[in-house]
């Protein structure tokens, strides 16, 4: 059991608002933290810290910065399991995953520390021959990195991570379902030696902390990562005090199954980005639209492929899904299945049980209009619906017609329709012959529509939300 604190100015001080106990969502008997929320007053202090640091930070060598983060790429390295362990406990992603995401954010603070050496403005020419004229990336100032709890370890590092080498002294609040990691990615950050200041901790509910760290007049940027509910009362409260914002948002990801596909393949595919994670991935598919020609084959396939799938802790190596994170999600959740069975037809799962922790089997909906609410709204669960397409034509004009543009798959063998789906698909992230998820450190990461401001995430493009431009001008004196 973690007691999860603040940290402040290098201190680790007890929060002043509530205290709240997390449970396990494998196992509800297991109390995994107890956490000191932060107040208020706690949130000042911490934005306070961190425009003290502001300063020196920003003078820093940013190879020297980078090279933080290549202390704590290594400590993530050094302390994989116990890092996996703590999240999968805490959040109930299997620990396989958790692992995996441990070394991912090794990789996003390694390549992030690469950042620290490259290039950060250009030379440009001038009308007047004689003026040096060039641009330079400065630090945009304290930057208030705001998480969800899906990815408790990589979501906090790939924003904290640009956000330190280029120079910018942090506020970082991670979901109240992943303080206790959150926590101890900030303790790796002081083993590494980070300048006191630079990184500050405050934790608890976005209802109790939120509007203080947005409203605060010394938050020059924010970037979040959630729904769009609480996305869109950030960017109306920050463009209200001119701040910075970044939002990476829902989704509503589709993949389409085309006749000439490898049936059994994208249905692996597309069960697998349905599943993996409970659904609760932000690029998760959850809308599969199939030929018609090859549906009953390719449902077939679904109904072997979910057949498989093993419900439990995912501390268990034999399990293949965990629990959903909570007690309000596996609500949800279930209140989408019990719509699901009105819109469509229960192809497989639809169960649940809470008797040890929040469990709820991987469900799938046949015979779903693309307009149904269940193939629509976002549900952030093991849930997928099937969609019949009478053309790829058809198949993108439905995939489309959606607030959301995150992610998106094609199932095809046929060049000229893989450039056609490329070409209409409105979507940031797609792929062809892969599942819906998945990114790169080194490659920009974010969605269309309403599931982002626009900006985008991870790789060089990092670069643009985390600095600002200054564009200088350099000229002799009159008599050279
Ligand atoms: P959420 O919106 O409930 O919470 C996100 C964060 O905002 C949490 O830290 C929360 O405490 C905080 N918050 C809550 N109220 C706030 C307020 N009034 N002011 C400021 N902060 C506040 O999201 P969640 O439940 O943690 O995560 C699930 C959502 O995140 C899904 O919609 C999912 O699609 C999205 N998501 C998007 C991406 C992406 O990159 N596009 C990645 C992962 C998750
Ligand atoms: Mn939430």
């Amino acid at each position: 059991m973690r007691e999860v604190k603040n940290y402040i100015d290098g201190e680790w001080t007890e929060g002043k608002s509530e205290t709240i106990e997390r449970y396990n969502p494998a196992d509800q008997k297991e109390l995994v933290a107890t956490v000191a929320g932060s107040s208020v007053h706690d949130v000042n202090e911490a934005v306070f810290a961190a425009v003290k640091a502001k300063k020196k930070w920003a003078q820093t060598a940013a190879p020297e910065r980078g090279a933080y983060l290549q202390k704590v790429a290594h400590l993530f390295e050094q302390y994989a399991d116990e890092l996996a362990e703590l999240a999968t406990k805490e959040m109930g992603k299997r620990f396989v995953e958790t692992k995996g995401e441990v070394y991912r954010s090794a990789a996003i603070l390694r390549y992030y520390a690469g950042e620290g050496l490259r290039r950060v403005g250009e030379v440009l020419p001038s009308f007047d021959a004689k003026n040096l004229f060039f641009t330079k990336r400065v630090p945009v100032g304290v930057v208030a990195v705001i998480a969800p709890w899906n990815f408790p370890l990589a979501i906090p590092i790939w924003k904290i991570a640009p956000a330190l080498v280029y120079g910018n002294t942090v506020v970082f609040k991670p979901a109240l379902e992943a303080s206790a990691t959150g926590a101890r990615i900030v303790e790796l950050f002081a083993e590494a030696g980070l300048p006191l200041g630079v990184l500050n901790f405050v934790v608890g509910r976005g209802s109790t902390i939120g509007d203080a760290i947005v409203e605060h007049k010394d938050v020059d940027a924010i970037t979040f990562t959630g729904s769009n509910a609480i996305g869109s009362e950030i960017a109306k409260k920050a463009a209200a005090r001119g701040a910075k914002y970044q939002l990476e948002l829902g989704g509503k990801n589709p993949a389409i199954v085309l006749k000439d596909a490898n049936i059994e393949f994208a249905a692996r595919l597309v069960v697998e980005g349905a599943m993996k994670q409970t659904g609760q991935r932000c690029t998760a598919t959850s809308r599969v639209f199939v030929e018609k020609e090859i549906i009953d084959v390719f449902r077939t396939h679904v109904m072997e492929q979910v057949r498989r799938i093993r419900v439990g802790n995912g501390m268990d190596e034999q399990v293949t899904m965990g629990p959903v994170v909570s007690k309000g999600q596996f609500e949800t959740v279930q209140r989408y299945i019990h719509i699901g069975k009105q819109e469509g037809r229960l192809l497989i799962g639809g169960g649940a049980s809470d008797d040890v922790g929040w469990y709820i089997e991987p469900t799938v909906f046949d015979s779903v209009s693309h307009r149904a609410t269940i193939a629509t709204e976002e549900i952030f669960g093991p849930v997928l619906s099937i969609v019949e397409a009478s053309s790829i034509d058809e198949a993108i004009e439905m995939a489309n017609d959606s607030i959301y543009g995150l992610s998106a798959s094609l199932f095809t063998n046929d060049v000229s329709k893989a450039l056609y789906f490329i070409e209409h698909i409105e979507a940031g992230m797609v792929q062809v012959n892969g599942e819906t998820g998945g990114a790169e450190p080194q490659a920009p990461f974010g969605g269309m529509k309403q599931s982002s401001s626009g900006t985008r995430e991870q790789g060089q493009a990092a670069i643009e939300f985390f600095t600002a431009y200054q564009t200088i001008s350099i000229r002799p004196h009159p008599n050279m």
